[in-house]
């Protein structure tokens, strides 16, 4: 089976986390604090805070921005999961808006439909490495708290810069299933030092000085535990990978984005066929390379997968929808009519940085016979 994503990884990321069990320190401490600064850097943020994964990460964010119960937050529905259930540890209630059915996110006019006077703050996702229009945004909600999504968005641009410079606050992931993976892991970037230096405090327990800081200094006074903090911290044996993973960043995706033009050229020939791509204001890193079927298209979305699997290609449906999942159910939301066309008539195509041209020949050649093209 040819499989829809595949982390890559040379020899560099074995020796990495080789010299950090030889060091005797595996847990949070020097990696990950270089881990924070180049990853910061990478992105034009003044903050990099390491967290254990990109849904910690945002539970962080939403705490730093005040987010309690009686607040509503403004989600999309067309997102993975994590992205409602973090309003849901926050006390706070998720309130579903609509997407651009060309890029699956977000919009200001599409926020405007789902806010009421309890909301406090918008989670805008770059869905599947599509940069989200946040300056529109912004224009439009910036008496909320404007909390990015950026767990696809490693590396797209907006505006020229990349996704997450300038944010309020924007969360990252770095689970096998995006582009730079640490196994797992998350981080929150931000250019604000008070909230950078709370998330430090929140994600190891509340305490006032790191394990890793009161071994460093050789200090004995004790530390104080000044509000209920949780255990998101990231190892240094996670760190150590990020660090070479993020040196790759470059290069994987420039593979992913010839790799998807190699796609969009493959499958021209299928009228009505829309793919993720860029956006007039960004680029993506093809985190996830999606396909949306017209309407007369001769099989359903799912008779596609099916039809796929059994020539040995390993799809996966399009991007879910939350309200449409029983943990759901109920839940207060805008009219979805794009959020329920885009997750019904779309799936994602495999797309890995070691794909051979003839494993993609095959994936291409697969969609045009079902297309009957
Ligand atoms: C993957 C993903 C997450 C969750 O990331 P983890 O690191 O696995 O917690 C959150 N939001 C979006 C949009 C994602 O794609």
């Amino acid at each position: 089976m040819i499989p829809v994503m595949r982390p890559w990884f040379g020899p560099e990321e074995q020796a990495a986390v080789g010299e950090v069990i030889a060091s005797g320190w595996v847990a949070q401490g020097p990696r990950v604090a270089e881990f924070e600064r180049a990853y910061a850097a990478s992105v034009q943020a003044g903050h990099g805070v390491a967290a254990s994964s990109c849904t910690t990460a945002l539970h962080l964010a939403l705490v730093l921005a005040g987010v309690g119960p009686g607040d509503e937050v403004v989600v999309p529905s067309l997102s993975f999961i994590a992205t409602a259930n973090v309003v849901r540890y926050a006390g706070a209630t998720p309130v579903f808006a609509d997407i651009d059915p060309a890029t699956g996110n977000l919009t200001a006019k599409t926020i405007d439909a789902a806010r009421t006077a309890r909301t406090r703050a918008v989670i805008i996702v770059h869905q599947g490495g599509v940069p989200a229009d946040v300056d529109d945004i912004r224009a439009a909600h910036d008496d909320v708290a404007l909390i990015e999504d950026a767990a696809c968005a490693a590396g797209s641009t907006y505006r020229d810069r990349p996704v997450g410079a300038g944010a309020n606050i924007a969360a990252w992931s770095f689970h096998p299933r995006k582009l730079l993976t640490t196994g797992e892991g998350g981080m929150i970037t931000t250019d604000d030092p008070e909230w950078a230096a709370r998330a430090r405090r929140l994600r190891e327990h509340g305490m006032s000085v790191s394990a890793a800081d009161r071994h460093a200094s050789g200090s004995t006074a004790p530390e104080e535990y000044t509000e209920v903090g949780y255990n998101y911290r990231m190892t240094d044996l996670q760190a150590a990978v990020g660090l070479v993973q993020l040196r790759r960043l470059p290069e994987l995706i420039a593979r992913r984005r010839a790799l998807a033009a190699r796609y969009q050229e493959l499958l021209a020939g299928i009228p009505g066929l829309t793919t993720a791509g860029d956006t007039e204001y960004g680029t993506t890193n093809y985190q996830s390379f999606w396909i949306a079927l017209p309407a007369d298209f001769p099989m359903s979305r799912n008779e596609l997968l099916t039809f796929l699997a059994e020539r040995g290609v390993s799809a996966r449906r399009g991007i879910m929808a939350a309200h449409l999942e029983p943990a759901y159910a109920g839940v207060p939301a805008a009219e979805l009519p794009h959020t329920e066309w885009l997750t019904g008539n779309s799936l994602i195509l495999p797309l890995f940085h070691a794909m051979t041209e003839a494993e993609q020949d095959q994936v291409a050649a697969a969609v045009l016979a079902a297309a009957g093209a």
